[in-house]
């Protein structure tokens, strides 16, 4: 009785770090069935002795705990066990002192919307006092935005996602990539790279939708690009994918078209880029999903490779 009331501490214990782990972004997971045997059938992420990958390319860690039937794997599960245990509680996680001095308080997570460490989110945030809200430095000021759309997400993402400007559902919401497009590219970021979207950067070469969606002039390109450059240095991704002809035009500074630049990865100081369709465009022609799910399918292979 009681070596049964200590089993299930014991998987209660564990299946709690396994949380703790998918919150730390750590990737494939995987765990015995009786971690799960409680739990209903439509509760259980994934196929059997498998918990849902939430974010397999960014963080190399892999943790297996043995099948429970196995008499030979006692003192590995012992071991497992012994070091899920060595992980501070989900209780105290946010306390910088358990998360290490660089943590983000909670505080300052909800007021910018970013997540990430203290440092870098204290760099977004100077880049976005910076700009302000009514910054003129382009035409695209007086053209009838509603506000200035920063870039959004973790700030130490390994993955960053970059288009070309704000259009009306962005302007009214004051976030990249909202709306029909926006949801088109969470699908693409969590169904196909299986990473939630929080976790990822995005952003735009421009802040203010340009009138009628037209594509940002050049010179209002490069009023903007600046702060975003400096963005990617700050968040130091490992790859971006950029989205659509314009962005990938401004940020890797070329005139090749879309349809050659894609499929390869190019370079920008150092930072792979995949250059692929932007999901507006996959909306007016979805047959392009099967280049943009090639795509997608290197960076994913290019991250798993990195977090080697
Ligand atoms: S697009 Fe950029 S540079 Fe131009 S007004 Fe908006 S924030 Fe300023």
């Amino acid at each position: 009785m009681s070596e049964h009331i200590n089993k299930a501490g014991d998987l209660g214990q564990i299946r709690e770090h396994l949380l703790y782990l998918k919150e730390l972004g750590v990737g494939l997971v995987t765990a015995p069935d009786d971690l799960n045997a409680d739990r209903p059938a439509v509760d259980r992420p994934g196929t059997k002795n498998e918990l849902t990958q939430v974010n397999a390319d960014l963080i190399a860690t892999t943790v297996k705990i043995p099948p429970p039937d196995a008499a030979s794997t006692i003192d590995k599960r012992s071991s497992a066990i012994s070091r899920l245990r060595s992980l501070p509680r989900l209780s105290k996680r946010t306390d910088p002192a358990v998360m290490g001095t660089g943590a983000a308080p909670d505080e300052m997570i909800k007021k910018t919307g970013l997540t990430g460490d203290r440092s870098t989110i204290e760099a977004i945030e100077a880049i976005r006092n910076e700009i302000g809200q009514e910054c003129s430095r382009c035409s695209l000021c007086s053209l009838g935005r509603s506000q200035v759309v920063n870039s959004v997400g973790n700030t130490n993402a390994r993955l960053m996602f970059v288009g070309e400007a704000p259009g009306a559902d962005e302007d009214r919401i004051g976030e990249p990539f909202v709306g029909r497009a926006g949801q088109l590219l969470t699908d693409i970021i969590e169904k196909g790279l299986e990473i939630p979207r929080e976790q990822v950067f995005i952003g735009n070469i421009n802040r203010c939708r340009p009138p009628g969606n037209r594509a940002p002039e050049p010179d209002e390109a490069a009023a903007c690009k600046p702060f975003l450059l400096r963005e990617i240095e700050t968040v130091k991704p490992k790859v971006i994918v950029v989205l659509g002809a314009t962005a990938a035009h401004n940020l890797l500074d070329v005139k090749t078209p879309i349809s050659k630049m894609r499929g390869q990865f190019h370079d920008y100081m150092g930072v792979k880029v995949m250059p692929t369709f932007h999901p507006a465009y996959l909306l007016r022609d979805p047959n392009k999903k099967r280049e943009v799910w090639e795509d997608i399918k290197l960076v994913r292979a290019l991250l798993n490779e990195l977090a080697e």
